[in-house]
């Protein structure tokens, strides 16, 4: 196997060459110390030193069939033999097969695909399309919140850490969805969560006055920022007030979408269809860059009447989209959906639960599917996190102990503030996940020892 050859010259060579001339992303906030990886499989992924990691942040929470998938790599390999490349003003049969089995997939009657390289140019479309459709300049969007790094898109996110200093993208609005741990209404069930959040978006839309706004935008089970599902009621809740006012729901599934919650589409959980919904990631696993927004009848009828003001050159690249209908085929063939579903009920959910009652440093564990979030404190009683408070960007002595505790024990873990993820390829096996499950218990021993 090729994990079997370690040759940590070549990987010293490889990360020279990457610290001379690759600006990474978030470089300096994140004081970023790249690892050189050798190749990937599965669920796991090598260095050039002979270790090998469970990618339980499944890259960036793109991964969902794993690494190196046979039938994906086929099928790009016989695509870029044909045409590997095209212009995006023609049908050709890779891009609308592609678009054929996400619209199958999407909920209600959003049946029209509009492709693009990634998510965050899925959210600068959707936003476009919602403001040329409705002639309002305003979108809402949520505080803990990521949508992408785009200029829209960073403005929508809510997330000071990610706002460049010098600018914010016009007709912007924030508002508080519920998030029931760290409730910014002071509830204390799910019920009275859902009830005051819905309250207050309703209270947020009529002072900047229903007419003015073009879009409310949420992640349907918000990711990045902590993994947060929303209490029943509320999106069909969000769902009324758009309605009652015009205004277009985008539901953001970039993250959540593509089996990730156990569902194609985290929506079906909650029985909502939104009028635009943004995806990438899990289309094709990230094997080639690849977004899109489907967009609803109506919509799309706006735009069959004056032609929308947008494209991209490599729009449904015909490598990304073989690879689309390669995974979305293996996916529904495979029963990987299913198998997401099974993994949080059957082994996620109940091991996690677990480690939280037997760490006090767990504040809570949430999730679904493959998708999962467990929030570390400092205090169980206050809920303080485990990050030091200051505004410096100093670095997270707790959090990088635990992460590099994981790492020792060959698990390579999704940490943000101070939360880390769970959130491994649907293909996981039980086992895996199980090993994932006992690096993790390893790891909150170190973070334990920073509690009070
Ligand atoms: N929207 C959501 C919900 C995301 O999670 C992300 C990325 O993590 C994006 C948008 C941006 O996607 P990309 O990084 O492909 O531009």
């Amino acid at each position: 196997t090729p994990y079997a050859a370690p040759d940590p010259q070549a990987g010293a060579a490889v990360k020279a060459t990457d610290r001379a001339h690759v600006f990474h992303s978030w470089s300096a906030q994140e004081l970023i110390d790249p690892l050189a990886v050798a190749g990937a499989e599965g669920s796991y992924f090598w260095d050039y030193e002979g270790n090998r990691y469970l990618d339980f942040a499944s890259g960036l929470v793109f991964t969902n069939i794993g690494y190196q998938h046979p039938k994906v790599v086929a099928a790009i390999q016989e695509q870029a033999g044909k045409l590997a490349t095209f212009a995006p003003a023609f049908a050709l049969e890779a891009r609308s097969e592609a678009a054929r089995l996400i619209a199958e997939r999407t909920p209600g009657d959003l049946d029209k695909i509009f492709f693009t390289n990634g998510g965050a140019e899925a959210v600068e479309n959707a936003i476009r399309m919602a403001r040329v459709h409705t002639g309002r300049p305003k979108v809402l969007s949520a505080y803990r919140s990521y949508h992408g790094a785009t200029t829209t898109a960073i403005n929508l996110t809510g997330d000071p850490r990610r706002w460049a200093s010098d600018s914010g993208a016009a007709g912007v609005v924030r508002f508080w969805a519920p998030f029931l741990y760290r409730s910014p209404f002071y509830s204390s069930t799910e019920q009275e969560e859902c009830a005051r959040a819905l309250d207050h978006l309703e209270s947020v839309i009529a002072h900047e006055g229903p007419g003015t706004i073009a879009a409310v935008i949420l992640e349907t089970v918000p990711g990045t920022a902590g993994i947060m599902v929303p209490p029943p009621g509320y999106l069909a809740g969000v769902r009324e007030l758009c309605d009652r006012h015009g205004i277009v729901f985008v539901a953001d599934e970039v993250m959540a979408g593509f089996g990730r919650t156990g569902r194609w589409f985290a929506t079906e959980h909650f029985d909502v269809v939104p009028d635009l919904l943004t995806f990438a990631k899990g289309v094709n696993s990230g094997y080639v860059p690849l977004g899109g927004v489907a967009i609803s009848g109506a919509i799309a009828d706006t735009f069959a009447r004056r032609p929308y003001p947008g494209g991209l050159t490599y729009s449904g690249h015909p490598l990304a989209c073989a690879a689309a209908v390669a995974t979305i085929e293996l996916m529904a063939e495979e029963g990987i959906v299913e198998q997401a579903a099974h993994l949080g009920d059957a082994v996620l959910g109940p091991g996690l639960r677990e480690l939280a009652a037997r760490h006090p440093s767990v504040g809570e564990v949430r999730g679904l599917g493959a998708f999962w979030a467990v929030e570390l404190v400092r205090d169980r009683e206050t809920r303080e996190p485990l990050v030091p408070y200051n505004a410096t960007g100093e670095a997270n002595a707790p959090m990088a102990a635990f992460a590099a505790a994981c790492r020792k024990n060959g698990l390579w873990p999704f940490v943000n503030m101070n939360r880390t993820h769970a959130v491994p390829p649907l293909t996981t096996s039980e086992a895996e996940a199980k090993e994932g499950l006992a690096a993790l218990d390893a790891a909150l021993a170190v973070a334990d020892e920073h509690t009070v």
